[in-house]
């Protein structure tokens, strides 16, 4: 007996294809399945967590719709997998936030935005907010230093607090202990698999997108997005030493590292969510979970907004209109950092530490296969 119905169906169909076993070859989901004789609900939440959601088994199955077994592992297990997100999410309170995240997203995004450019408004006089700034520490002739690094400080650690209270809980859950009892090799490992996507490539042929044959079209896009979003965080991390350390203050020159940096992840946060949400709309809808298609819209459109917005910024920060434009951003990027731990991000989160845990029992696996 499972705690919710999608963990009911769950079991099913990962009994169903424990006998069948057909699919092993295609992604972690199968092997790791293959390790269990029964599942726990940490379990099921572990496999929906492993999938990368590439379409390939419900492609390759005899038994999907309409014959009678109803086997659809990606949409059952995407299904699972967002019921999971809002399972593990603190404070528990805020979890209804993943059912109706594309309207809540939008909500706050949209009154951050209003409340920073009221901000701006109020605490500058026209002159200032319309002024032309340039040169070392102009941005914070809008709005001081401290004031930016108390406000996104704060989100930043309560995005950080709750992400990391909600991991913990998914790791417990999926029978791990707190004590991070991990090999460095099986860590290693997930980093190796995560960062190159290995298993949104159904088995090297790629993601079943809609009726085209299968692309690395998603793989390619979500790498853009991924390291788009990692240039721009290293942009961040690189601009606060310069602060601090080295006493150089923001707006920095077109080719100081920090503005090569944010360009770079920039672009990729232009053309990869882009791409991701086209290829969204040419999806098939039989493979996807429709409940989740605000929240997975909503982050990809805050990625691209805090891109677009950031690139106006940089166009504009020599001109009058500097003023209102770092409001914008600043008003996107706040929104983004304070639901991120009730969005898809967390997506990236929990499959890395399912891939810890798959790399830790193929490596317990095959010891015990070389001591048997
Ligand atoms: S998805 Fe279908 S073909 Fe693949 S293992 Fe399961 S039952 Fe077998
Ligand atoms: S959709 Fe792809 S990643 Fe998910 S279980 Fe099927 S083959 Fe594996």
């Amino acid at each position: 007996m499972h705690r919710t119905k999608i963990l009911e169906e769950t079991d099913r169909l990962m009994t169903v294809c424990n006998s069948c076993r057909y699919c092993e070859g295609l992604c972690a989901v199968f092997p790791a399945m293959e390790m269990r004789r029964a599942f726990s609900d940490g379990d099921l939440n572990y496999l929906a967590n492993l999938c990368h959601a590439c379409g390939a088994c419900y492609v390759d199955c005899q038994f999907s719709p309409p014959h009678e077994f109803n086997v659809n592992v990606p949409k059952t297990l995407a299904i699972a997998r967002a019921e999971s997100y809002a399972a593990y999410a603190w404070p528990r309170a805020l979890s209804g936030f993943f059912a109706r995240n594309g309207v809540i997203v939008s909500a706050i995004a949209a009154l951050s935005v209003a409340a920073f450019t009221y901000g701006f408004a109020a605490w500058n006089d026209p002159s200032v907010l319309y002024g032309v700034h340039t040169g070392s520490g102009a941005f914070y002739a809008l709005m001081p230093h401290n004031a930016m690094v108390l406000l996104f400080g704060a989100a930043f650690l309560y995005a950080i607090l709750a992400l990391a209270i909600g991991v913990r809980a998914f790791w417990r859950d999926i029978g791990e202990p707190i004590g991070m009892r991990t090999n460095l090799a099986s860590l290693w490992q997930a980093i190796k698999d995560a960062s190159r996507l290995r298993y949104l490539e159904g088995s090297a042929v790629g993601c079943f997108d809609g009726e085209d044959p299968p692309t690395m079209r998603r793989r390619n896009f979500h790498h853009l997005t991924f390291y788009g979003f990692l240039l721009c965080f290293a942009a961040t991390c690189v601009a606060t030493l310069y602060h601090y350390l080295l006493a150089r203050e923001a707006p920095y020159a077109w080719w100081d590292l920090p503005v090569v940096l944010g360009t770079l992840g920039g672009i990729g946060l232009l053309i990869g969510p882009a791409g991701l949400l086209v290829l969204k709309a040419q999806r098939d809808q039989v493979l996807i979970d429709q409940a989740s298609a605000g929240m997975d819209t909503a982050f990809i459109v805050m990625l691209f907004l805090t891109s677009l917005t950031g690139f106006a910024l940089l166009a504009a920060r020599d001109t009058a209109s500097m003023g209102p434009l770092l409001a914008l951003h600043l008003g996107v990027v706040f929104a983004l950092f304070i639901t991120l731990p009730y969005g898809k991000f967390v997506h990236g989160l929990y499959r890395f530490v399912a891939l810890v845990r798959y790399a830790r029992e193929r490596q317990e696996m095959a010891r015990g296969t070389a001591n048997a």
